[in-house]
């Protein structure tokens, strides 16, 4: 028994989990000073309407700017800082940020800026106090944020979430379920608080091919079901004009991915911005990262 348990405890420190335990220390031993030192940064990718394709906001993305200029993506820090409880401080700093920069491009044009939460903020008391500060201190109204949250956040029945989001719909900021379809939900718990739309997951859109109906079949039953409970649905990861004719066909809102535009740095996602006043075609953004 003995000879077993050594060899499972050798096989279980493989060279690679050995690497991701230390990347995980490592991660969580610098992500403190690096909310402390201002490391984290917003990037933006673009949102459009996909009839039309005009421009209608873009969702805010957390990055990790090393010192040396690295930059670290939210794959390998948020599930470290969820585990950490630094989600919380690093969760405030984006909802700060975010309302700081919708403010600016709000100057410039009518836009929406969509902000990631984490299940770990949301069920802690105070989030709608928090967005509600937020708003006030840049003076930006509650439409111009939409808030996402993937699916495993609305079958939570805690009465502080359900405070939480009742709280927000009262103050008028739309709620978005993100990564819609993979999450295992049972669909009666959309009706349970106010949902405004449902992020069709990219998994679901990457196989879509003209001419062939079944590569669209979930896709397309999110949308009507959508329809139906009156929200609306932005398809996520569209990468060809193929899958983008896709969606347009099946009556699909609004879209996002490489095709039209990657998460870019603010000034780069400003300049996108004023080159679109006044233009119907976005141009193509260039590759940052
Ligand atoms: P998400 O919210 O589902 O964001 C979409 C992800 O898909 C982003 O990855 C984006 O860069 C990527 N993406 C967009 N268009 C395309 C496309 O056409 N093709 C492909 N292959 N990918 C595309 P990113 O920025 O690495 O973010 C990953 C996840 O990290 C996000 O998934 C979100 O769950 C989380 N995250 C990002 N920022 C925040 C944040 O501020 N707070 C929290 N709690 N989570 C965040
Ligand atoms: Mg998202
Ligand atoms: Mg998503
Ligand atoms: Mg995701």
């Amino acid at each position: 028994a003995a000879k077993e348990a050594g060899r499972a405890t050798y096989q279980f420190f493989t060279p690679e989990l050995n690497r991701r335990a230390s990347d995980r220390m490592w991660t969580e031993n610098n992500l403190r000073r690096a909310l402390a030192n201002n490391e984290l940064e917003l990037h933006f990718q673009p949102q459009f309407s996909l009839d039309g394709r005009r421009l209608i906001g873009a969702e805010a993305l957390v990055r990790w700017r090393q010192p040396d200029g690295t930059l670290i993506m939210p794959g390998q820090f948020i599930p470290v800082a969820e585990d950490t409880g630094l989600i919380l401080p690093l969760g405030d700093w984006v909802l700060g940020e975010a309302c700081r920069r919708a403010a600016e491009l709000l100057r410039h044009q009518d836009l929406m800026i969509a902000i990631n939460l984490s299940a770990v903020q949301v069920r802690r008391p105070g989030l709608a106090e928090r967005v509600a500060g937020w708003l006030s201190a840049y003076g930006i109204p509650p439409s111009a944020l939409e808030l996402e949250v993937t699916e495993s956040v609305l079958m939570d029945d805690s009465d502080v979430v359900s405070e939480t989001f009742s709280q927000l719909r009262e103050m008028g900021v739309p709620l978005a379920i993100d990564d819609f379809g993979t999450g295992y939900s049972s669909l009666a718990y959309l009706k349970r608080f106010r949902v405004d739309k449902l992020k069709i997951d990219r998994s679901f859109v990457s196989g879509l091919r003209a001419g062939n109906p079944d590569s669209g079949a979930i896709a397309e039953a999110i949308i009507g079901m959508a329809r139906s409970l009156r929200m609306q649905t932005l398809a996520e990861g569209v990468e060809t004009e193929e899958q983008y004719h896709c969606l347009a066909t099946m009556g699909c809102d609004q879209c996002q991915g490489y095709l039209l535009g990657r998460p870019m740095p603010y000034e780069d996602f400003l300049a996108f911005v004023r080159r679109d006043a006044g233009t119907p075609q976005p141009q193509l953004a260039e590759v940052v990262e």
